[in-house]
């Protein structure tokens, strides 16, 4: 079973997120991990391996940089990698990145792609579903249970009340949910292991990518202006001396609340 699973790599979710005062993007220069939400699905990638035999290769677009990222998702146990770098697609919005992992996933073999929920920086979300567009493939999201039995998917999606439950025949796009497994921290061996596994290195030439739909000059939105939100107002404070419910009818009444 050959399974994609993509990865991104984000500011440490720890580090202050400054925004670039002139191109209004995320100032990477810092320190930077694999993005916490892919974890669980390169996580799943190697269990489902680890059950059904085959291959994990890890995807992922961004700068060279995320060589690093891509490293860690080799420890934890994937065995290859390709990274989509090219100065084009800085600002890629996130259309240009799923064309661009779209047609990356065009010259791999595959049949199933795992992605992690959102990024912890953009936090769309919106890449799972553009890619399974653009892949013209089923895409279940959200899910905290997947089986594999031949070529038939059975998997759980997550929902507020509990779970629905579909079954999918392979090929599919999926996105996993936080808390679907407990990601492995890859061990020393694993560690030094990744350093010798293939990290194949691709740019928009290889891909060959229509430069109309990638980068700044691709992007279907524009960040137009960046403002530090308001700090919020404190809120009010009631003494209750026995007659708190009629001091918060007052304020609700005086607030137009009520
Ligand atoms: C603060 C900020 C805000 C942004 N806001 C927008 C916006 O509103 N609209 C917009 O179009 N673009 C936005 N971008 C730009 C950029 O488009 C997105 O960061 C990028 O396209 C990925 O989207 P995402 O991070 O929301 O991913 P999500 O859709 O949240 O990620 C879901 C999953 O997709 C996979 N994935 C995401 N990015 C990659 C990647 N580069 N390589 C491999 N796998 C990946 C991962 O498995 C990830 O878990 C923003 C960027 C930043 C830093």
């Amino acid at each position: 079973m050959n399974i994609v699973v993509c990865v991104k790599q984000v500011v440490d979710t720890a580090a202050e997120k400054r925004l670039d005062p002139a191109s209004f993007r995320l100032d990477r220069s810092g320190e930077n991990v694999l993005n916490p939400y892919d974890e669980y699905a390169v996580e799943e990638a190697v269990r489902l391996k680890e059950k059904h035999g085959g291959e994990v290769t890890v995807l992922c677009l961004g700068p060279d940089t995320a060589a690093e990222a891509v490293r860690k998702a080799l420890a934890m146990g994937a065995d290859r990698a390709v990274l989509v770098t090219d100065p084009a697609l800085a600002g890629s919005d996130t259309q240009g990145t799923a064309y661009a992992l779209a047609r990356a996933l065009e010259q791999l073999e595959f049949d199933l792609v795992l992605l992690g929920l959102m990024s912890t920086d953009a936090q769309t979300g919106q890449v799972p579903a553009a890619l399974s567009a653009l892949l013209d493939l089923p895409l279940l999201s959200v899910l905290n249970r997947v089986e594999v039995e031949g070529a038939l998917l059975r998997v759980h999606r997550q929902t507020d009340q509990g779970y629905v439950a579909y079954e999918c025949p392979l090929p599919a796009v999926l996105s996993v949910a936080k808390g679907i497994n407990e990601p492995r921290y890859p061990a020393l061996k694993g560690i030094m292991g990744a350093k010798k596994k293939p990290l194949e290195v691709k740019d928009a030439a290889a891909l060959g990518l229509d430069p109309s739909r990638m980068g700044a000059g691709g992007a279907k939105t524009r960040v137009l202006a960046v403002r530090v939100p308001e700090p919020r107002k404190p809120g009010v404070k009631v003494e209750d001396d026995g007659d708190g419910a009629r001091k918060i009818a007052d304020f609700l009444v005086q607030e137009k609340l009520l």
